[in-house]
């Protein structure tokens, strides 16, 4: 298409990365980081186990800990304070953070890790598609508890209100989460406490369930922990219950938790891709506007120009910040090694202290960036930042065709006309679904030419009308912004892969 833009920046051919940088990005030596959702059913033990983390890997102080067990304790609470770093609120205004990227990070010996909150209960499943879209990996927390796990991991339909485990899993899948740790979590409280029986049968129950959903089982791990008293989470967290360690040692040899985050497979960036940055976050002052986000493909530099997309307005980025396990001692995100200089013991190169690298920031990197020559009114969450160049930049569209997996528990089947709510990464508008091309069930080899509906499990072809024009690509184009999720009453009915735009 022949669009015209005031801009000069459309006379200059759009950046690109020196050939030797993206030799250097694309060599398999370098650490690289990933990008965590944490997720499961509420109360499974998601916000301890991610203290226990930040304690265990030394981003956190024990003097902190000692501070929130004794704050937790005269409010009657001590089970919370693990919890209690993980509460923005609390920790931010306790440690006087300043610039932190809305996230938190953590590092092992092998990767750095940017982790994403998924809430779990079932009203915030929005926010945990936000969450979880663009993950590398997911961390799934299950109670291993009697009743708990039974809970969380129920179906739901006929008025019964499902467990969010399921859900979890399956959007997952959806926004393209390709491996997962299951920690089967408050063994210590199961009883009989460190049973492998329990243990193999929720094994059993999740693993199933994640093979039906077309997740691979060589990237799947489960690990049996407890966040609160921290027994497999690092090989020396037996302290705190030493009684624990030796019950479970004496069935089970496989890795800590620890041990199975270093497992996971480093993440494939697109480097050389068009730059693709989606807004999570904005905020001015005066006339400086800041705008934090996740670069989902290519790389980002002080200096060049960018476009904001859907508006089209264009701006300078004069500062880009990186987000990472920083080295401040007592900062919550603070990296301090256990024994002198941890990152001395890793042969390999990490990404963030690269001084060639530093200039850019890249895909997989969230960042925090100052913007000069924009409103901040014309900018929100879901902005996609591009670089200028019409060449380069995605389309705006409102109607395409898509493949679509129905979800197994479906209370209404979907019909030609169908109004659902269109959900990508921190967006969701109205949609209809206004024409159902092909379906088949799971494991027919044909399918079916205009089927009149689509009932629970199907994967079908349709073409979907949005209510209004959204940056998107194809999904072959741009992976962040070509999956999608449909929901419909409050349930989650679809997920899906933008195959074609269909124009107006
Ligand atoms: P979230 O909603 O998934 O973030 O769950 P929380 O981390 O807030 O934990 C919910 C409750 O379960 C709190 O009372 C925790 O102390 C408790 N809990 C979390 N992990 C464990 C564990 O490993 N063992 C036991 N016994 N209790 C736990």
């Amino acid at each position: 298409s022949t669009e015209t833009t005031k801009s000069n920046n459309n006379n200059t051919p759009p950046p690109q990365l020196p050939a030797h940088i993206l030799t250097k990005l694309q060599s398999t030596s370098l650490r690289t980081h990933l990008s965590l959702v944490i997720l499961g059913h509420v109360d499974a033990g998601k916000s301890t186990l991610t203290g226990r983390l930040l304690l265990s890997l030394n981003h956190v102080s024990n003097r902190l800990l000692q501070k929130y067990q004794k704050d937790s304790a005269t409010i009657g609470k001590s089970s919370f304070a693990l919890a209690w770093f993980t509460d923005e609120d609390e920790s931010e205004r306790e440690r006087g953070v300043t610039v932190d990227i809305g996230t938190k990070f953590i590092k092992t010996d092998k990767f750095d890790f940017t982790l994403l909150d998924a809430p779990g209960h079932r009203d915030f499943v929005p926010n945990m598609i936000s969450g979880a879209a663009g993950a590398d990996c997911g961390l799934l927390v299950v109670a291993a508890t009697t009743g708990e796990f039974e809970a969380g991991f129920a179906t739901g339909g006929n008025g019964v209100v499902g467990g969010q485990t399921r859900e979890h899993i399956i959007l997952s899948r959806g926004l393209g989460v390709s491996q997962f740790i299951v920690a089967v979590n408050k063994l210590d409280a199961a009883e009989p406490a460190w049973e492998e029986g329990r243990y193999e049968y929720i094994k059993s129950r999740v693993l199933a369930f994640l093979l039906e959903n077309g997740f691979k089982e060589k990237r799947i791990r489960f690990v049996p922990v407890s966040g609160l008293t921290g027994v497999n989470v690092v090989s020396n967290g037996k302290k705190e219950d030493e009684e624990g360690w030796k019950m479970l040692q004496q069935w089970y040899k496989g890795p800590t938790l620890i041990e199975a985050l270093n497992s996971f497979m480093p993440a494939k960036r697109e480097f050389e891709k068009p730059l693709r940055c989606i807004v999570t976050d904005v905020s001015s002052e005066g006339k400086a506007v800041t705008v934090r986000g996740r670069i989902v493909q290519g790389f980002m530099r002080s200096g060049d120009g960018v476009a904001l997309l859907p508006v089209g307005d264009e701006a300078n980025v004069s500062r880009v910040e990186k987000g990472k396990a920083t080295k401040e001692s007592d900062s919550p995100y603070a990296y301090v090694s256990n024994n002198g200089n941890q990152s001395n013991n890793n042969p390999e190169t990490d990404l963030n202290d690269d001084p060639e690298l530093q200039n850019f920031a890249l895909a997989g990197d969230t960042v925090e960036c100052a913007l000069t020559g924009i409103d901040a009114a014309r900018v929100s969450p879901g902005c996609v930042i591009c670089h200028p160049q019409v060449s380069v930049r995605p389309r705006i569209e409102r109607k395409f065709e898509a493949r679509v997996m129905v979800m197994e528990q479906l209370a209404v089947p979907i019909i030609r006309g169908s109004q659902v709510l269109f959900h990508m990464h921190s967006i969701d508008v109205p949609a209809v679904l206004n024409k159902l091309m092909t379906a088949k069930k799971r494991g027919e080899a044909t399918p079916r030419n205009n089927p009149r509906v689509l009932s629970g499990g199907v994967e079908a072809t349709v073409e979907i009308t949005l209510s209004e024009r959204l940056v998107l690509e194809e999904y072959s184009e741009c992976k962040s912004l070509g999956r999608f999720v449909l929901r419909r009453g409050g349930d989650t009915i679809a997920i899906g892969l933008i195959e074609k735009m269909l124009g107006k």
